[in-house]
C-alpha cells in the first residue's frame, strides 16, 4: 500500500478567495506532492461577481454555475487535489450544524497538516470572518474523541490566516511570508482564469511583490514574490533558527 500523502485544507468563504489569498501555497504544496483540499463555502454569487451581473439577463443559478467552472479551472491550474462546494449562499453567508458536521467530516477524512482560512476580522466583508469562525469550530469539533471514535479525532493542525484586502482595518499582521517565487507563474495563471474579477489581477500582483521584498528583507532569501499569513496558534518547535 502506498503511504498516505500529506494533506492541507483551505477554507474560503467565496469560490475565488483561495486564488488571490492562498494560490501560492496551494501550488507550492501541490508541487511537493501534497494533496490540498479546497472548500468553497459559497460561490460568491452575490457579493463577488460584479462583472457577471452587468448582464441584465443574468440569474443567480447561472452566476453560481459560471463561478464554479472558474473556480474548478483555477484549482486545476494550481494543482489542487479536490474541491468541495458547500453552496451556503453569500452576502449573507449563514452556516448550519449540518454544514459544520460536514466540514468536521472532511477534517477527519483528510487529516490536514495545516489549515488556511481568512482573517479573524474584516469590517468590509462579514462572510470572511464567519468562514474563519466556521473553519476553526469544525477543526475543534473534529478534535473531539467522542465524535466518531478516538482514532478519528484529529490532532492540532496549525491555522494560518490569509492576507485580507485591507490589512490594517482587519487587525491582521504578516507573521509568515511564504516564498512563492517558484510558483508565481502558476498563481498568476490561476488569477487570469478569473474573468469575473479582472480588476483584482494587478492588485494582487502588487501585494505579492510587496511581500516578496519584505520576505527578502527578513531573511537571506533571494525572493521576488511572497504570500503572507498570520498565525493563530503558537509555533511549537525545538529549533529557533
Ligand atoms: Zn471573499
Amino acid at each position: 500500500m502506498e503511504p498516505k500523502k500529506k494533506t492541507g485544507l483551505v477554507v474560503g468563504a467565496h469560490s475565488a478567495d483561495f486564488i488571490w489569498r492562498a494560490g501560492g501555497a496551494i501550488a507550492l504544496y501541490s508541487q511537493k506532492g501534497w494533496e490540498i483540499t479546497i472548500v468553497c463555502l459559497t460561490y460568491g454569487e452575490k457579493g463577488e461577481s460584479q462583472k457577471l451581473w452587468k448582464d441584465p439577463a443574468m440569474t443567480l443559478e447561472r452566476v453560481k454555475a459560471e463561478r464554479r467552472i472558474e473556480a474548478e479551472r483555477a484549482g486545476k491550474i494550481l494543482g489542487a487535489h479536490e474541491m468541495v462546494f458547500f453552496d451556503l449562499g453569500d452576502y449573507p453567508m449563514r452556516t448550519s450544524v449540518e454544514s459544520l458536521e460536514r466540514l468536521a467530516d472532511i477534517y477527519q477524512d483528510i487529516r490536514p497538516e495545516f489549515v488556511l482560512t481568512h482573517s479573524l476580522e474584516d469590517p468590509y466583508n462579514f462572510d470572511h470572518p464567519e468562514a474563519t469562525r466556521f473553519a476553526q469550530e469544525a477543526r475543534v469539533v473534529a478534535q473531539a474523541h467522542g465524535r466518531r471514535s478516538a482514532a478519528a479525532a484529529i490532532g492540532a493542525p496549525p491555522v494560518f490566516l490569509f492576507e485580507p484586502h485591507q490589512t490594517e482595518q482587519c487587525n491582521w499582521k504578516p507573521q509568515v511570508i511564504l516564498d512563492i517565487t517558484s510558483v508565481w507563474d502558476i498563481k498568476r495563471k490561476a488569477f487570469e482564469s478569473m474573468d469575473a474579477q479582472e480588476h483584482l489581477w494587478e492588485y494582487y500582483t502588487r501585494v505579492a511583490l510587496q511581500r516578496g521584498v519584505q520576505g527578502a528583507r527578513n531573511s537571506e532569501r533571494k525572493m521576488k514574490y511572497g504570500e503572507a499569513y498570520q498565525r493563530v496558534f503558537p509555533l511549537v518547535t525545538e529549533d529557533l533558527v
